[in-house]
């Protein structure tokens, strides 16, 4: 059977665009190399916990706001287990050096929650938020504006610098630290980081701001189901190994089995480098190829799931982000809750921090469940620092937990297939924006890239991105009039 539209990659880009497509009438075929479908959408159950792998908060989920009306049109509202964070402090940063803690509130309380501590500076906060929010309107997948579509590029926000831009407006250096304080959402801020990124993310938490409350695999299996629904195959414990291409144009995909998947449109929800090693030599553009091999990616994340004693640790509606007062590993480190509450107090959950892929480099040819005693030996010192500079804000913290659990980049390398397990992918540098990004269409006349490696990350930045890839086939005017309802 040849399909109209093969997708490779069940991952959130993947599943999304299976979603538009399916409904727009397109037989759909996804292959997956995992057992199930959804990649960073995965949970894990330990005991009675169940821990998200990489989806633990979102932005503007309410009513009128940009992820809700994506949500409504792929059918998710209503389906997913989320609960809105404090309002009065969605993120709340701290310093170990000096114990302070600065809530951040969403809407209008935003500026009003810091100018509190930093009264010099209202006038310099309510302009920061008034252009985070000029920023994302000038993305047209953001804005549902296709006059603004291929004109982003024009604008000088994808190519300033946003710890430079904080720098400019905000002299008080707490402030500007406070204002990039959950940077391990977009893999810490650096001389990299465009304004345009850390504005789409900034300004969708300060909108409104969710986090799982249930298990993140609801997003995939509610997606899965309306594409099976819509007619749609997927076909798991597959992993894509080779395309056929004939003279510019992808005719199949082989897969590890030998199996050839034929299809008219192919969509590969898998990371590009990746991607362009199932294309032999000579079948894409050589530039093309040195392109996306030269893309250096963004770093991978060390996780410590945390089940803890009953009654120890009051829950907290909010992301705590904690700038360590040492000089050590972790430089900062985020906590989520995970789960609900019981009687005011948590009863699990996650810690994350960037971890350098230079100290795996051992295991690097190891694959998980066949590693050694030394691997082990360098997860448990990781926990134990992470506890230690946890316990700089919760005091006894290490005394609380029942259970723990580790993972490193190199678990979610083997598990979603991405190089060095970079937890956002490409590493876009608004010091070279063009050259850095990733756009959907690629030198192979029949495919196109989907997924946080195409323009942004996360679940608002991959919900954009597969809308941006699907209207390569539908048209954007013709695919925002439907997001728009
Ligand atoms: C630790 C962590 C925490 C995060 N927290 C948040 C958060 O709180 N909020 C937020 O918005 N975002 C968060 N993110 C980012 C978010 O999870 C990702 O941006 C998003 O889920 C990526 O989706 P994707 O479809 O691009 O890729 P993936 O989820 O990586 O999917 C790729 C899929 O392709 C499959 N695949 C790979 N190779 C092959 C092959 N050869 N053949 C067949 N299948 C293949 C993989 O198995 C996988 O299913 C986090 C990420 C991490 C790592």
């Amino acid at each position: 059977m040849k399909y109209d539209v093969v997708i490779i990659g069940s991952g959130l880009g993947g599943l999304l665009c299976g979603t538009i497509l399916g409904r727009e009438g397109y037989s759909v075929c996804m292959v997956e190399k995992n057992a199930k479908p959804g990649g960073c959408l995965q949970s894990m159950r330990r005991g009675k916990h169940v821990f998200n792998t990489g989806i633990h908060y979102m932005g503007s989920l309410d009513k009128g706001q940009i992820l809700h009306q994506y949500f409504k049109y792929f059918g998710l509202l209503g389906k997913v287990d989320v609960q809105r964070l404090d309002e009065n402090g969605f993120d709340v940063i701290g310093f170990g050096s000096d114990g302070a803690t600065y809530p951040l509130a969403m809407g209008t309380g935003f500026v009003d929650s810091l100018a509190k501590h930093f009264p010099d500076e209202r006038h310099v906060l309510e302009q920061h938020a008034a252009k985070m929010k000029d920023v994302c309107r000038s993305l047209p997948f953001y804005a549902l504006d296709d006059k603004l579509y291929g004109a982003v590029f024009d604008k000088p926000y994808i190519g300033t610098c946003a710890d430079q831009y904080l720098r400019s407006i905000i002299g008080n250096t707490r402030l500007q630290k406070i204002l990039s304080g959950n940077d391990p959402m977009y893999g810490t801020i650096s001389d990299k980081t465009s304004l345009l990124l850390y504005s789409l993310i900034n300004h969708s938490f300060t909108e409104s701001a969710w986090r799982m409350a249930g298990d993140s695999e609801q997003i995939s299996n509610a997606l899965a189901d309306g594409i099976r629904a819509a007619g749609g195959t997927i076909i798991c414990r597959r992993t894509a190994e080779r395309f056929v291409v004939e003279k510019g144009t992808a005719k199949a995909i082989v897969l590890h089995t030998g199996e050839e998947i034929e299809g008219t449109q192919f969509i590969s929800n898998v990371h590009p480098q990746v991607t362009l090693r199932m294309i032999a030599e000579g079948d894409i553009r050589k530039l093309y190829r040195m392109r996306i091999e030269s893309l250096q990616n963004s770093s991978g994340i060390f996780v410590l799931h945390v089940a803890l004693k009953e009654r120890t640790f009051p829950f907290c509606n909010h992301i705590y982000y904690h700038y360590n007062r040492d000089n050590t590993w972790p430089s900062k480190f985020m906590m989520t809750p995970v789960g609900n509450e019981r009687d005011g107090y948590a009863q699990a959950v996650s810690l994350l921090a960037n971890m350098d892929f230079a100290e795996l480099k051992p295991w690097e040819h190891t694959t998980v469940g066949h590693r050694d005693a030394g691997y082990q030996e360098l997860k448990s010192r990781k926990a134990s620092q992470l506890i230690e500079a946890a316990e700089q804000h919760f005091p006894g913290f290490g005394q609380m937990i029942a259970r723990q659990y580790t993972s490193t980049p190199l678990s979610y390398r083997d598990y979603t297939g991405t190089p060095e397990g970079s937890a956002y992918g490409v590493l876009k540098d608004c010091n070279h924006p063009l050259s850095t990004m990733v756009f959907p269409r690629t030198g192979i006349s029949n495919l196109l890239l989907t997924g946080q490696n195409v323009y942004f990350h996360g679940v608002l930045g991959v919900s954009i991105g597969a809308a941006a890839t699907c209207s390569e086939l539908l048209g954007a005017k013709y695919l925002m009039d439907k997001i728009k309802g």
